[in-house]
């Protein structure tokens, strides 16, 4: 190590410049704290007004239920995605997810977090949407839990994290059409024996937590068996939701 390399390094440990940006790859001076840089952050496709004042979804005009809310009486109350499923926000969530790039959670909590901001909801327990244990054995992590527990570091509302679980090992829901996915899910929750005898949802709002939005079935499935183990209310954020105008 010359004498330049050995300053590069001390400053290396004082200013830490070697953080590069987790989507774009590149060592930048507009890189913002949660590990993204300004440009990348600039390109994502975050949901602006108008959406569906139902799920989340983006729409043309103000006040207009989407074509899946007004098809199907959702059991959750509200829910709201940070972006739409683009190409780009697509391969995210897939090094994320299967890739186990786990860091980039730390960037999708910022973001989720801000989207909780601005709609200012009040909920006493946030719950991530349930892997069978099998599937969370493959992946090594439940995706939807790791970014509630985030949520709850930020906003101080308590997580539970197994209270509600996946009891069916079902089909990916990617593959399926709509009607397929309903079916597919029917039965495929229930709350923890322990979680029903100390009444944890009982009276309770809920947040529920997963990465992506399509169809609405598993949100709905999930906040069916919380209100019926005596949840009040459910409000669902997710990362990522499909268009549906
Ligand atoms: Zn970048
Ligand atoms: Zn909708």
């Amino acid at each position: 190590m010359n004498l330049q390399e050995a300053w590069q390094a001390f400053l290396d440990i004082v200013y830490p410049t070697d953080i590069r940006c987790f989507i774009c790859g590149v060592r930048r001076e507009d890189m913002l704290s949660y590990g993204v840089c300004e440009l990348c952050q600039s390109r994502l496709p975050f949901i602006e007004p108008p959406v569906c004042p139902k799920c989340g979804k983006m729409m043309l005009i103000e006040d207009t239920l989407c074509l899946d809310c007004q098809d199907m009486d959702y059991a959750f109350y509200k829910g709201i995605s940070i972006f739409e499923f683009s190409t780009e926000v697509k391969g995210l969530i897939h090094r994320y997810k299967y890739s186990r790039e786990k860091y980039l959670s730390t960037p999708m909590i910022h973001w989720m977090t801000e989207g909780l901001k601005v709609y200012k909801w009040d909920f006493d327990l946030i719950v991530p949407v349930p892997l069978h244990p099998i599937r969370e054995r493959q992946r090594g992590f439940n995706q939807a839990e790791l970014l509630a527990r985030g949520l709850s570091k930020n906003t101080g509302v308590p997580l539970v994290s197994k209270g509600l679980l996946r009891i069916k090992n079902t089909p990916q829901q990617a593959k399926l059409d709509k009607e397929q996915r309903q079916k597919n899910l029917q039965g495929a929750f229930e709350i923890s024996e322990r979680h029903r005898s100390l009444k944890t949802f009982e009276n309770m709002t809920i947040l529920l937590v997963d990465d992506v939005y399509t169809t609405g079935s598993t949100a709905h499935q999930c906040a069916r068996v919380l209100l019926a183990g005596g949840a009040e209310r459910v409000y669902v954020i997710t990362l990522a939701t499909g268009s549906n105008l």
